[in-house]
Protein backbone atom coordinates (compact mmCIF):
# COMPACT_ATOMS: atom_id res chain seq x y z
CA UNK A 1 0.00 0.00 0.00
CA UNK A 2 1.35 3.33 -1.15
CA UNK A 3 0.51 6.52 1.17
CA UNK A 4 1.14 9.79 1.47
CA UNK A 5 0.22 12.18 3.80
CA UNK A 6 -0.67 15.48 2.84
CA UNK A 7 -1.61 18.21 5.45
CA UNK A 8 -1.49 21.44 4.05
CA UNK A 9 -3.16 24.11 5.51
CA UNK A 10 -3.10 26.21 2.52
CA UNK A 11 -5.04 29.50 2.57
CA UNK A 12 -7.72 29.78 -0.09
CA UNK A 13 -8.18 33.44 0.27
CA UNK A 14 -5.28 35.62 0.76
CA UNK A 15 -5.21 39.87 1.85
CA UNK A 16 -3.73 41.83 -1.29
CA UNK A 17 -1.63 44.34 -0.12
CA UNK A 18 -2.63 47.42 0.64
CA UNK A 19 -1.46 49.86 -2.19
CA UNK A 20 -1.96 53.72 -1.60
CA UNK A 21 -0.02 56.11 -1.60
CA UNK A 22 -1.87 58.51 0.50
CA UNK A 23 -0.59 58.77 4.34
CA UNK A 24 -1.60 56.11 6.15
CA UNK A 25 -3.14 55.80 9.65
CA UNK A 26 -1.03 53.17 12.00
CA UNK A 27 -1.18 49.58 11.12
CA UNK A 28 -2.16 47.56 14.11
CA UNK A 29 -1.36 43.83 13.61
CA UNK A 30 -1.09 40.55 15.50
CA UNK A 31 -0.27 36.45 14.11
CA UNK A 32 -1.44 33.96 16.54
CA UNK A 33 -1.97 30.09 15.95
CA UNK A 34 -4.90 28.84 17.18
CA UNK A 35 -7.41 26.40 15.67
CA UNK A 36 -5.34 24.38 13.77
CA UNK A 37 -4.46 27.27 11.69
CA UNK A 38 -2.33 30.64 11.24
CA UNK A 39 -5.03 33.82 12.01
CA UNK A 40 -3.52 37.60 11.33
CA UNK A 41 -5.53 40.51 12.51
CA UNK A 42 -5.04 43.73 10.76
CA UNK A 43 -6.70 46.91 12.25
CA UNK A 44 -6.15 50.65 12.23
CA UNK A 45 -7.73 53.47 14.37
CA UNK A 46 -7.28 54.73 17.99
CA UNK A 47 -7.35 51.81 20.41
CA UNK A 48 -6.51 49.20 17.86
CA UNK A 49 -3.35 47.41 18.75
CA UNK A 50 -5.57 46.79 22.35
CA UNK A 51 -8.27 45.70 20.74
CA UNK A 52 -6.24 42.77 18.29
CA UNK A 53 -4.51 41.81 21.93
CA UNK A 54 -7.85 41.15 23.40
CA UNK A 55 -9.21 39.54 19.98
CA UNK A 56 -5.61 37.29 20.51
CA UNK A 57 -6.58 36.03 24.06
CA UNK A 58 -10.15 35.64 22.68
CA UNK A 59 -9.06 33.51 19.84
CA UNK A 60 -6.76 31.11 22.59
CA UNK A 61 -10.01 30.85 24.64
CA UNK A 62 -12.47 29.56 21.83
CA UNK A 63 -9.58 27.33 20.59
CA UNK A 64 -9.39 25.34 24.58
CA UNK A 65 -13.37 25.42 24.78
CA UNK A 66 -14.05 24.35 21.17
CA UNK A 67 -11.17 21.94 19.47
CA UNK A 68 -12.13 18.39 18.94
CA UNK A 69 -9.13 17.25 19.83
CA UNK A 70 -8.00 18.51 22.86
CA UNK A 71 -8.79 16.41 25.75
CA UNK A 72 -10.48 19.14 28.05
CA UNK A 73 -12.56 21.43 25.79
CA UNK A 74 -16.25 21.65 26.04
CA UNK A 75 -16.36 19.55 23.11
CA UNK A 76 -14.87 16.86 24.42
CA UNK A 77 -17.12 16.96 26.99
CA UNK A 78 -20.21 16.73 25.09
CA UNK A 79 -18.68 13.57 23.51
CA UNK A 80 -17.30 11.56 26.69
CA UNK A 81 -21.02 12.43 27.68
CA UNK A 82 -22.97 10.59 24.69
CA UNK A 83 -26.04 9.14 25.86
CA UNK A 84 -26.78 12.24 29.11
CA UNK A 85 -27.06 15.80 28.99
CA UNK A 86 -24.66 18.24 29.36
CA UNK A 87 -24.57 22.05 30.11
CA UNK A 88 -23.18 23.98 27.54
CA UNK A 89 -22.21 27.30 26.85
CA UNK A 90 -23.56 30.13 24.85
CA UNK A 91 -20.45 29.64 22.03
CA UNK A 92 -21.06 26.27 21.42
CA UNK A 93 -25.30 27.07 21.48
CA UNK A 94 -25.06 29.51 18.93
CA UNK A 95 -22.76 27.15 16.70
CA UNK A 96 -24.81 24.24 17.30
CA UNK A 97 -28.35 25.92 16.65
CA UNK A 98 -26.48 27.70 13.11
CA UNK A 99 -25.15 24.07 12.41
CA UNK A 100 -28.70 22.45 12.75
CA UNK A 101 -30.52 24.74 10.37
CA UNK A 102 -28.16 24.28 7.74
CA UNK A 103 -28.15 19.88 8.23
CA UNK A 104 -31.62 20.51 8.07
CA UNK A 105 -31.41 23.07 4.97
CA UNK A 106 -29.71 21.05 3.00
CA UNK A 107 -31.11 17.20 4.06
CA UNK A 108 -27.74 16.56 6.20
CA UNK A 109 -25.04 16.94 3.76
CA UNK A 110 -23.71 19.44 6.54
CA UNK A 111 -23.50 17.38 9.51
CA UNK A 112 -21.22 18.14 12.92
CA UNK A 113 -21.53 14.46 13.73
CA UNK A 114 -18.82 13.28 11.25
CA UNK A 115 -16.51 13.14 13.94
CA UNK A 116 -16.62 9.36 13.99
CA UNK A 117 -15.38 9.80 9.88
CA UNK A 118 -13.01 11.99 10.28
CA UNK A 119 -11.64 9.70 13.46
CA UNK A 120 -11.68 6.69 11.13
CA UNK A 121 -10.16 8.09 8.11
CA UNK A 122 -7.40 9.61 10.28
CA UNK A 123 -7.32 13.32 8.35
CA UNK A 124 -4.58 15.60 10.39
CA UNK A 125 -2.82 12.56 11.62
CA UNK A 126 0.02 10.27 10.62
CA UNK A 127 -2.54 7.47 10.39
CA UNK A 128 -4.67 8.78 7.62
CA UNK A 129 -5.54 6.02 5.40
CA UNK A 130 -8.74 4.80 3.18
CA UNK A 131 -10.75 2.60 6.06
CA UNK A 132 -12.47 -0.66 5.35
CA UNK A 133 -15.63 -0.39 4.05
CA UNK A 134 -17.21 -2.35 7.09
CA UNK A 135 -15.44 0.59 9.54
CA UNK A 136 -17.19 3.01 7.38
CA UNK A 137 -21.00 1.18 7.40
CA UNK A 138 -20.36 0.86 11.01
CA UNK A 139 -19.20 4.55 11.85
CA UNK A 140 -22.25 5.70 9.42
CA UNK A 141 -24.55 4.34 12.38
CA UNK A 142 -23.32 7.41 14.34
CA UNK A 143 -23.38 9.83 12.10
CA UNK A 144 -27.12 11.75 12.47
CA UNK A 145 -27.25 15.38 12.97
CA UNK A 146 -31.22 14.38 14.06
CA UNK A 147 -29.84 12.50 17.02
CA UNK A 148 -28.35 15.99 18.60
CA UNK A 149 -30.32 16.97 21.34
CA UNK A 150 -30.34 20.62 21.71
CA UNK A 151 -32.23 22.19 24.77
CA UNK A 152 -32.13 25.10 26.11
CA UNK A 153 -28.78 25.60 27.02
CA UNK A 154 -28.18 21.32 27.15
CA UNK A 155 -27.01 19.29 24.72
CA UNK A 156 -27.42 15.19 24.51
CA UNK A 157 -25.72 13.20 22.38
CA UNK A 158 -27.08 9.25 21.07
CA UNK A 159 -24.94 6.97 22.71
CA UNK A 160 -21.64 6.39 20.28
CA UNK A 161 -21.91 9.75 18.88
CA UNK A 162 -19.56 12.64 18.91
CA UNK A 163 -19.12 16.39 17.37
CA UNK A 164 -16.84 18.45 15.79
CA UNK A 165 -17.10 22.25 14.92
CA UNK A 166 -14.48 21.95 12.52
CA UNK A 167 -16.34 22.88 9.54
CA UNK A 168 -18.24 26.42 11.67
CA UNK A 169 -15.72 27.17 14.46
CA UNK A 170 -13.48 29.63 12.68
CA UNK A 171 -16.19 31.26 11.20
CA UNK A 172 -18.14 31.87 14.53
CA UNK A 173 -14.51 33.13 15.44
CA UNK A 174 -14.35 35.79 12.93
CA UNK A 175 -17.79 36.86 13.52
CA UNK A 176 -17.38 37.04 17.08
CA UNK A 177 -14.21 39.59 16.70
CA UNK A 178 -15.67 41.34 14.33
CA UNK A 179 -18.14 42.55 16.92
CA UNK A 180 -16.18 43.25 19.15
CA UNK A 181 -13.98 45.12 17.59
CA UNK A 182 -16.66 47.13 15.88
CA UNK A 183 -17.67 47.58 19.46
CA UNK A 184 -14.39 48.47 20.58
CA UNK A 185 -14.71 51.76 17.84
CA UNK A 186 -12.83 49.85 15.63
CA UNK A 187 -14.00 50.75 11.61
CA UNK A 188 -11.60 49.06 9.76
CA UNK A 189 -10.01 45.82 9.73
CA UNK A 190 -9.17 42.25 8.39
CA UNK A 191 -9.09 39.21 9.83
CA UNK A 192 -7.73 35.98 8.65
CA UNK A 193 -8.17 32.56 10.00
CA UNK A 194 -6.38 29.82 7.75
CA UNK A 195 -8.89 31.27 4.65
CA UNK A 196 -11.85 32.44 6.92
CA UNK A 197 -11.62 36.20 5.87
CA UNK A 198 -13.90 39.20 7.26
CA UNK A 199 -13.72 42.51 6.24
CA UNK A 200 -14.57 45.46 8.91
CA UNK A 201 -15.37 48.47 6.75
CA UNK A 202 -13.21 49.40 4.49
CA UNK A 203 -9.80 49.94 3.73
CA UNK A 204 -8.06 53.16 5.75
CA UNK A 205 -8.33 54.65 2.41
CA UNK A 206 -11.81 53.88 1.79
CA UNK A 207 -11.66 51.06 -1.03
CA UNK A 208 -12.71 48.41 -0.09
CA UNK A 209 -10.33 45.22 0.99
CA UNK A 210 -9.19 43.02 -1.85
CA UNK A 211 -9.06 38.85 -0.97
CA UNK A 212 -7.49 36.82 -3.88
CA UNK A 213 -9.30 33.41 -3.86
CA UNK A 214 -6.53 30.70 -4.58
CA UNK A 215 -6.75 28.60 -7.84
CA UNK A 216 -7.44 24.98 -6.23
CA UNK A 217 -5.35 23.76 -8.55
CA UNK A 218 -2.08 25.53 -8.52
CA UNK A 219 -1.59 26.53 -5.53
CA UNK A 220 0.47 29.96 -6.52
CA UNK A 221 -2.20 31.23 -8.75
CA UNK A 222 -4.70 33.51 -8.10
CA UNK A 223 -8.04 32.54 -9.62
CA UNK A 224 -9.74 35.63 -8.66
CA UNK A 225 -9.99 38.69 -6.44
CA UNK A 226 -13.34 39.75 -4.18
CA UNK A 227 -13.87 43.60 -3.21
CA UNK A 228 -15.17 43.46 0.04
CA UNK A 229 -16.28 45.58 3.05
CA UNK A 230 -18.36 44.61 6.23
CA UNK A 231 -18.27 40.91 4.52
CA UNK A 232 -16.66 37.64 5.17
CA UNK A 233 -15.64 35.35 2.57
CA UNK A 234 -15.29 31.89 3.58
CA UNK A 235 -13.52 28.61 0.92
CA UNK A 236 -13.71 25.28 1.22
CA UNK A 237 -11.61 23.21 -0.79
CA UNK A 238 -10.20 19.02 -0.94
CA UNK A 239 -6.82 20.94 -1.40
CA UNK A 240 -6.82 22.18 1.95
CA UNK A 241 -5.78 18.60 4.08
CA UNK A 242 -5.64 15.49 2.42
CA UNK A 243 -4.04 12.66 1.47
CA UNK A 244 -2.84 10.05 -0.88
CA UNK A 245 -3.17 6.19 -1.04
CA UNK A 246 -2.59 4.28 -4.29
CA UNK A 247 -2.72 7.53 -6.59
CA UNK A 248 -5.90 9.02 -5.30
CA UNK A 249 -6.51 11.80 -3.22
CA UNK A 250 -8.77 11.42 -0.87
CA UNK A 251 -9.80 15.10 0.88
CA UNK A 252 -11.00 16.02 4.41
CA UNK A 253 -14.89 17.17 3.45
CA UNK A 254 -17.10 14.09 4.10
CA UNK A 255 -20.24 12.91 2.17
CA UNK A 256 -22.26 12.27 5.47
CA UNK A 257 -24.49 10.02 2.98
CA UNK A 258 -21.89 7.83 1.75
CA UNK A 259 -18.50 7.75 4.53
CA UNK A 260 -16.41 8.68 1.44
CA UNK A 261 -14.92 11.92 1.17
CA UNK A 262 -17.74 13.93 -1.00
CA UNK A 263 -17.71 13.83 -4.62
CA UNK A 264 -20.14 16.54 -6.26
CA UNK A 265 -17.54 17.90 -8.61
CA UNK A 266 -16.72 20.97 -6.79
CA UNK A 267 -13.31 21.65 -6.02
CA UNK A 268 -13.56 25.01 -4.04
CA UNK A 269 -16.47 26.86 -3.00
CA UNK A 270 -16.41 30.26 -1.46
CA UNK A 271 -19.51 32.01 0.20
CA UNK A 272 -19.92 35.75 0.76
CA UNK A 273 -21.84 36.59 3.58
CA UNK A 274 -22.13 39.00 6.05
CA UNK A 275 -22.32 36.62 8.61
CA UNK A 276 -18.78 34.43 9.01
CA UNK A 277 -20.41 31.62 10.91
CA UNK A 278 -22.94 31.41 7.96
CA UNK A 279 -20.43 31.65 5.50
CA UNK A 280 -18.46 29.32 6.94
CA UNK A 281 -21.15 26.33 7.94
CA UNK A 282 -22.05 27.07 3.75
CA UNK A 283 -18.93 26.39 2.09
CA UNK A 284 -19.00 23.05 3.73
CA UNK A 285 -22.41 22.41 2.80
CA UNK A 286 -22.22 23.23 -0.44
CA UNK A 287 -19.09 21.33 -1.48
CA UNK A 288 -20.79 18.43 -0.12
CA UNK A 289 -24.07 19.08 -2.37
CA UNK A 290 -22.32 19.57 -5.61
CA UNK A 291 -23.19 22.15 -8.53
CA UNK A 292 -26.83 21.25 -9.21
CA UNK A 293 -28.40 21.29 -5.29
CA UNK A 294 -25.60 24.15 -4.16
CA UNK A 295 -27.20 26.68 -6.56
CA UNK A 296 -30.85 25.11 -5.67
CA UNK A 297 -29.87 25.88 -2.06
CA UNK A 298 -28.73 29.10 -2.79
CA UNK A 299 -32.01 30.14 -4.91
CA UNK A 300 -34.26 28.58 -2.00
CA UNK A 301 -32.56 30.47 1.25
CA UNK A 302 -30.16 33.12 -0.50
CA UNK A 303 -28.49 35.84 2.08
CA UNK A 304 -25.58 35.16 0.59
CA UNK A 305 -23.65 34.63 -2.60
CA UNK A 306 -21.26 32.07 -3.96
CA UNK A 307 -18.14 31.13 -6.16
CA UNK A 308 -17.98 27.56 -7.23
CA UNK A 309 -15.41 25.85 -9.08
CA UNK A 310 -15.96 22.91 -10.95
CA UNK A 311 -13.87 19.89 -11.37
CA UNK A 312 -14.64 20.09 -15.55
CA UNK A 313 -12.78 24.02 -15.17
CA UNK A 314 -15.94 26.11 -14.94
CA UNK A 315 -16.59 28.98 -12.30
CA UNK A 316 -19.76 29.61 -11.32
CA UNK A 317 -20.55 32.77 -10.12
CA UNK A 318 -24.03 33.50 -8.60
CA UNK A 319 -25.21 37.25 -9.75
CA UNK A 320 -25.16 39.13 -6.79
CA UNK A 321 -21.15 38.91 -7.14
CA UNK A 322 -21.00 40.78 -10.59
CA UNK A 323 -19.69 43.48 -9.88
CA UNK A 324 -17.08 42.69 -7.09
CA UNK A 325 -15.90 39.45 -7.94
CA UNK A 326 -13.23 39.59 -11.01
CA UNK A 327 -11.91 36.45 -12.45
CA UNK A 328 -7.61 36.02 -12.64
CA UNK A 329 -6.32 33.87 -15.61
CA UNK A 330 -8.04 31.90 -18.11
CA UNK A 331 -8.09 29.01 -16.49
CA UNK A 332 -11.95 28.68 -16.03
CA UNK A 333 -14.47 29.79 -18.13
CA UNK A 334 -16.66 32.08 -15.88
CA UNK A 335 -20.91 31.22 -16.05
CA UNK A 336 -22.74 33.88 -14.10
CA UNK A 337 -25.82 32.13 -12.03
CA UNK A 338 -29.03 33.80 -12.07
CA UNK A 339 -31.96 33.29 -9.66
CA UNK A 340 -34.41 33.24 -12.52
CA UNK A 341 -33.04 29.72 -14.27
CA UNK A 342 -36.03 27.94 -13.14
CA UNK A 343 -36.80 25.36 -10.11
CA UNK A 344 -34.44 22.46 -10.49
CA UNK A 345 -33.42 23.74 -14.41
CA UNK A 346 -29.63 25.26 -14.02
CA UNK A 347 -29.18 28.45 -16.13
CA UNK A 348 -26.17 30.08 -16.86
CA UNK A 349 -24.87 33.08 -18.27
CA UNK A 350 -21.39 33.52 -19.73
CA UNK A 351 -19.40 36.17 -18.14
CA UNK A 352 -16.11 36.91 -18.86
P1 LIG B 1 -14.26 23.32 6.20
O1 LIG B 1 -12.79 23.45 5.95
O2 LIG B 1 -14.88 24.50 6.85
O3 LIG B 1 -15.01 22.92 4.96
O4 LIG B 1 -14.49 22.16 7.28
C1 LIG B 1 -13.96 20.88 7.10
C2 LIG B 1 -13.86 20.19 8.43
O5 LIG B 1 -15.17 19.97 8.95
C3 LIG B 1 -13.23 18.81 8.32
O6 LIG B 1 -11.84 18.86 8.59
C4 LIG B 1 -14.01 17.98 9.34
O7 LIG B 1 -13.47 18.14 10.63
C5 LIG B 1 -15.38 18.61 9.33
N1 LIG B 1 -16.29 18.03 8.32
C6 LIG B 1 -16.00 17.20 7.28
N2 LIG B 1 -17.10 16.91 6.55
C7 LIG B 1 -18.13 17.58 7.15
C8 LIG B 1 -19.53 17.67 6.87
N3 LIG B 1 -20.09 17.03 5.85
N4 LIG B 1 -20.29 18.43 7.71
C9 LIG B 1 -19.74 19.08 8.76
N5 LIG B 1 -18.43 19.02 9.07
C10 LIG B 1 -17.63 18.29 8.27
MG1 LIG C 1 -16.74 25.43 6.69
Amino acid sequence: MKRRLIIVQAVALLLLALASCSAKPEKSKVTVFAMDTVIYLEAYGEGAQAALDEAAEKLYFLDELLSATKEDSEISKINKSAGSFVPISDEVIKQLEAALEVSRRSGGAFDVSVLPLVNLWGFGTEGAHVPAAEEIEAALQYVDYGKIGLEGSSVRLAQGMSITLGAIAKGYASQELSEMLKGRGISSAILSLGGNVQAIGSKPDGLKWRVALRDPVSAAETAGVFELSDMAAVTSGGYERYFEQDGKVYHHILDPKTGYPAEGGLISVTIVCDNGMTADALSTALFVLGEDKAIEYWRDYGGFEAVLITDDGRMLVTEGLRDSFKKSGESYSLLYVTRNGGDKCVKYQTGR
